[in-house]
């Protein structure tokens, strides 16, 4: 089933005109291809909620609506306006070419098996896997893209000042009084 899965990715039809359910990913997370199986069969068994899909055929509740940005453990940096310069930084990575803020996948919140691992979290950029763009659309690989230089650059401005605000109040903060 998984074969046909991925054969048929990004069809909302099969050439039969039976409806296609998309498990993105390259490859597929287990644990989101696994949620969605079970999701059928306990609707089929009479057990659970009918699930839902979008219009892309993906279950809804994976990827209809947040970004990898959102669950990022490097979203704060990226607020702040700081970002790595080299991978193995701590920093945020869409300076090297990270595509999280406009690519929908859950990988940073469930991380790859039992809430271990992710891309982010492992230090490697998002290449967008889940989108059905991908790959020609999130290419060249490991560059910054011009919406992202636009947004780190505003990042860099807002974010400083923030960050600047925030380390005074920090500050005031570590006294007692
Ligand atoms: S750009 Fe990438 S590394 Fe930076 S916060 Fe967004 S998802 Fe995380
Ligand atoms: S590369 Fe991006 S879209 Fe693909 S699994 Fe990693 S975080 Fe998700």
């Amino acid at each position: 089933m998984r074969i046909l899965l991925s054969i048929l990715l990004y069809s909302t039809y099969s050439m039969l005109g039976l409806p296609v359910i998309n498990v993105p990913g390259c490859s597929p997370i287990g644990e989101n291809f696994v949620k969605t199986v079970a999701a059928i069969l306990l609707y089929l068994q009479g057990i659970g909620p009918a699930p839902q899909f979008d219009e892309l055929g993906r279950p809804a509740w994976i990827f209809s609506i947040q970004t990898a940005y959102e669950s990022c453990s490097r979203g704060g940096f990226y607020e702040e306006g700081v970002f790595a310069k080299n991978y193995g930084d701590k920093e945020c990575l869409v300076t090297l070419g990270c595509w999280g803020p406009v690519v929908q996948c859950n990988v940073p919140r469930r991380g790859w098996i039992n809430a271990i691992g992710g891309c982010m979290q492992m230090g490697r950029i998002c290449i967008g896997c889940t989108m059905p763009g991908f790959p020609d659309k999130m290419t060249p690989f490991f560059e910054e893209h011009p919406g992202a230089l636009i947004s780190s650059t505003v990042s860099r401005v807002t974010g400083s000042l923030m960050r600047s605000l925030r380390m005074i109040s920090m500050q005031d903060k570590l006294r007692k009084k």
